[in-house]
């Protein structure tokens, strides 16, 4: 089913996990277990923020974890690590 995303656009959006700065949130230090410290994820367009986190990155049960529905970016429909 990978023709599924041939026509979606994809735009960069701010890594929930690191907000844009490149900085892994637990650990403090480079690079973000998300974006791998580019501060972005690629998101679908028109990008919607994550329901399960709100936006904010955070697994809503494990806290200390990266949301396991956007798997850490804050956004739904989003591809970490594939820029
Ligand atoms: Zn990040
Ligand atoms: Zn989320």
């Amino acid at each position: 089913m990978s023709n599924v995303y041939i026509n979606i656009n994809y735009s960069p959006e701010t890594c929930g996990w690191c907000r844009g700065t490149g900085n892994d949130r637990s650990t403090h230090e480079r690079p973000c277990r998300i974006c791998e410290g580019l501060g972005s994820v690629l998101v679908a367009q028109p990008a919607n923020s994550c329901a399960w986190c709100n936006g904010n990155s955070v697994d809503r049960i494990d806290t200390d974890k990266p949301c396991r529905s956007c798997d850490g970016t804050g956004w739904a429909h989003s591809l970490a690590n594939e820029m």
